[in-house]
């Protein structure tokens, strides 16, 4: 084939448009410039000869430049087979003088060698791509993100994000790493400027910014926290031994827990709860999504374990380790008392504070008695056994509780309104009234939603078969293990909840990340609503709502125009469906209650919670207890339905089933998931899968059993419902197939058994089963379908507008790069200890399938990159999931 031009004419693709002679030395100018002359005369036999000529030229000039950039790609790749395939190319010419279109066709076939076949870029030469400088830094981050070696029709996810994943090498103190944690650490860098700062806006807003930046220097001075040490968390365990024990010290602490203590632990529980600390149980508030979803009722659950999943109770290593953190904390509180007793004897009692003093002096600690000088290595030895009871005690409870598939895939198994008599005659060990006062509801609850009414059962035999000692030490661990992380990173205590976490995700030994980081975090997770108001003001304006609103609106639309298509929905169904997509309410960028545009509502809404520059860990309690007070005040209320799960700043997004809503915040609507300046080709492959992904949600295995109302319904027919399960079986199987290495030489399935080289038997029991849970979320997935109808459908208007400009350099067409859109956000890296935790415990897929799987449902996909019948992300339709067709 003839290559001599086409080191020109590939320059123009970064070339400004002064240099633009130097493109198509004789096509383009001339020949408009002899159209013009030549149509305000009368055309001569020469003038049509040489105008065909041009014609000519002009479509053989094109062809090539097609061709030549495609030509590189198959020679980089080396060699290969030889194959032919035949391409059309249709160019269309704007006529200066008569403002004619002329469309000229032509097909051509040629012969390349190639292996793998990689992506034909078909951009049409003559569309100039915008230089302004935004588009050209857009076009290097795509660029940069990609691996070009990998075949886009094999491994799509490498192919977007190989280039993007070498160049973030996962960071020592994460155990992992992708596009989301990325923009979260871009979001929270612009808080900590704003925090940093020391501008003043307003009389209400210094206010506001002076709790977060005393909450932010608190966690900041790393000095002062070693000072301080784990006297902190020493008085607050104290408080909890000493309200369990309550005023009856003399409970032989061998017997086991009777309804002699119902007081003691009633209280101890009702003061963790407060402090957001959980044990034993966990209530929630959520509408009755039985009768009225906009009705706050209680909910009871199972509680969150020291361990992230009932699978590691299981895991005798993992068990180990639990064990010797566990004890290193009981331990880090023993020798954090002999410190402070040895302390205590040098001052006069009239220094000793004044908190204390209710419980002071203390019952005594250890409660296995010995005096406090004499016997350290007993005392060492009781807290090596305590620790195994407890987790022996936990394990119980892990038995006990549901499992996660149905407890997130299966709405009407977990829904059991009961009296609240229920509870309360069933476990007894706990006195309900009191625990509800500690909280204190507007109304005392009468009716109660029991999630799992089995484990409460369960929960009061365990109670009654565990010493008190070991439900004593329970309480105590529980709240050493989640409150140590907030001490001196010198300190015993905290050094033994981080080897833990080492343990659980693979994080290295002792990488510990940016401080500053790490405190925006804190401060955000206390007063996301605070530091979202200065976020969104920073980040969010123009028309960044306007515009992420109307790529949501689309999605809605395409999805509701897919309905009456679908093979395996009826009418009936496909109305209903439309119905209740219409009333989704959508919420995009920060809530109005509290009022992030108001600094007044701000300020009143966290009005409970104290901070204290000096005090990093009472701060932290003090927002929990403002969080568990708020949640309480919700009972028996209607809804707020301005209210949000999400902070504005947080890089995600929700759908939440009895409120019917989508939720997007401000800080993922920003690159690389969106922008209010970018072609809309790539915000809706990025954040229009996003919003797809959550639309979706409100018709996958468990979001369609909430009707329009959000009330718990079968809505659907008979036939719609099972045409839908054959679905879902299909993507279940699709998924299953998949697995990752779980670092130790074994395959975790994605929603499958773990089987090393040894399956253990226990566990594959446990997890048997597992094969629907994250059906969910990868039928949430299958939305990407939606959003690339979405911007097709409203492609003519858009790229009238100048909405679909095309960047430079990129040579893909319009279609790969919506895919690349949506692919790139997906880049992530993980440590193996991680991703086997994600399994056990998140419902999303790893996003290496994430990506894969989805395309691989997509014949748009394939057509775009024009994948061969062969390749993998290519299988023939009767083996794609296709929910939407
Ligand atoms: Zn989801």
């Amino acid at each position: 084939m003839a290559r001599s031009s086409t080191d020109q004419e590939n320059a123009p693709l970064l070339s400004d448009h002064g240099s633009e002679e130097d493109y198509s030395p004789t096509a383009r100018s001339t020949f408009g410039e002899r159209l013009n002359s030549v149509a305000q005369e009368p055309l001569t036999p020469l003038t049509k000869i040489l105008l065909v000529l041009g014609l000519v030229l002009l479509l053989t000039s094109s062809v090539f430049i097609g061709l030549f950039s495609g030509a590189q790609h198959r020679l980089n790749g080396g060699g290969g087979h030889t194959h032919t395939e035949t391409i059309t190319i249709t160019t269309t010419e704007k006529v200066p003088a008569s403002s004619v279109p002329v469309s000229l066709t032509t097909t051509t076939t040629i012969v390349t060698t190639t292996a793998p076949p990689l992506p034909v870029p078909t951009t049409v030469p003559e569309e100039k791509p915008c230089l302004e400088a935004h588009c050209i830094v857009l076009s290097a981050s795509i660029l940069s993100s990609l691996d070009t070696t990998q075949d886009p029709c094999e491994n799509f996810y490498d192919f977007t994000n190989g280039g993007w994943l070498k160049a973030h090498p996962l960071p020592a103190d994460k155990s992992s790493f992708g596009n989301f944690e990325a923009l979260a650490q871009e979001n929270r860098q612009i808080i900590k400027e704003i925090l940093e700062s020391t501008s003043s806006i307003s009389p209400v807003d210094d206010q506001i910014l002076t709790k977060l930046r005393d909450f932010y220097g608190s966690c900041l001075d790393e000095d002062k926290l070693n000072d301080i040490g784990a006297a902190p968390l020493l008085h607050l365990a104290k408080t909890v031994q000493s309200l369990y024990n309550g005023t009856n010290p003399s409970i032989s602490n061998d017997e086991p827990q009777d309804k002699a203590n119902v007081k003691g632990l009633t209280a101890a529980v009702a003061f963790l709860h407060s402090r957001g600390i959980p044990a034993l149980f966990s209530f929630d508030i959520e509408g009755d999504v039985g009768v009225d979803p906009n009705h706050m009722v209680l909910w009871f659950n199972q509680p969150d374990l020291g361990l992230p999943s009932k699978e590691y109770f299981e895991e005798e290593a993992m068990r180990q380790i639990y064990a010797d953190t566990l004890e290193r904390l009981l331990i880090s509180l023993i020798e954090e008392e002999d410190l402070q007793q040895q302390r205590q004897r040098k001052q006069p009692p009239a220094l000793i504070n004044n908190d204390d003093a209710a419980v002071w002096p203390p019952w005594p600690w250890p409660p296995w008695g010995g005096d406090d000088e004499g016997k350290p290595i007993n005392r060492t030895l009781e807290a090596h056994d305590l620790a195994e009871g407890v987790v022996a005690f936990e394990r119980k409870l892990a038995q006990a509780s549901l499992d996660l598939d149905v407890l997130q895939q299966d709405p009407f198994a977990t829904y059991n309104p009961v009296p609240v008599s229920n509870i309360t005659d069933t476990v007894t060990q706990i006195h309900f009234p009191t625990y509800f006062s500690t909280f204190t509801p507007r109304n005392y609850p009468d009716r109660i939603i029991v999630t799992y009414p089995q484990y409460a059962v369960s929960l009061a035999d365990i109670l009654d078969e565990t010493p008190s000692k070991v439900i004593e030490a329970y309480l105590v661990t529980r709240a050493a293990l989640l409150l140590s992380p907030f001490l001196g990173m010198d300190t015993d205590a905290w050094q033994a909840q981080r080897s833990l976490l080492e343990a659980l995700t693979g994080i290295k030994k002792g990488a510990v990340g940016d401080r500053g980081e790490y405190c925006i975090g804190r401060t955000e997770d206390a007063l996301g609503f605070a530091a979202g108001r200065y976020f969104v003001n920073q980040t969010f304006g123009g028309d960044s709502r306007e515009k992420g609103t109307k790529v949501i609106t689309d999605i809605v639309d395409s999805f509701k125009a897919s309905l009456s298509h679908i093979d395996w929905m009826d009418k009936e169904s496909a109305e209903a469906a439309a119905q209740k997509a219409d009333a989704i309410r959508v919420k995009v960028g920060f809530p109005i209650s509290p009022n992030t545009l108001d600094p007044r509502s701000i300020l009143n809404y966290y009005s409970l919670v104290k901070t204290n520059q000096e005090d990093f860990f009472g701060n932290i309690l003090s927002s929990s207890i403002s969080d568990t007070y708020k949640k309480w005040q919700q009972l028996g209320k209607p809804r707020d339905l301005n209210s949000w799960e999400m902070f504005p700043s947080t890089v995600n997004a929700y759908f939440n089933p009895p409120s019917n809503e989508i939720v997007f915040p401000a800080g993922i609507l920003r690159p690389p998931f969106f922008s209010q300046d970018w072609p809309a080709y790539l915000s809706y492959g990025s954040f229009g899968h996003v919003a797809a992904h959550e639309l979706t949600h409100a018709f996958d295995s468990a979001g369609r059993l909430y009707n329009q109302e959000g009330k718990l319904e079968k809505w659907w027919t008979n036939f719609t419902s099972e045409g839908f399960k054959t679905k879902q079986d299909c993507i279940v199987k699709q998924y299953s197939a998949y697995s990752i290495d779980d670092g130790k030489g074994g395959k975790v399935h994605v929603n499958g058994n773990l089987c090393a080289s040894s399956c253990l038997p226990a566990l594959s029991m446990i997890l048997t089963d597992r094969f629907v849970r994250t059906s969910g979320e990868n039928i949430g997935d299958t939305g990407l379908i939606q959003a690339f109808r979405a911007w097709k459908a409203q492609y003519n208007a858009s790229e009238a507008n100048g909405n679909e400009y095309l960047l430079p350099g990129l040579n893909y067409t319009r279609e790969q790069l919506f895919f690349i859109s949506f692919a790139r956000i997906w880049a992530r890296e993980m440590k193996p200890a991680a991703a086997v935790q994600r399994i056990r415990t998140d419902p999303h897929s790893p996003n290496r399938f994430r990506v894969d799987g989805t395309v691989s449902n997509m014949p748009e996909f394939a057509s775009a990159f024009k994948c061969s019948k062969h390749a993998k992300l290519n299988p023939p339709n009767e083996d794609r999931c296709i929910f939407w067709s």
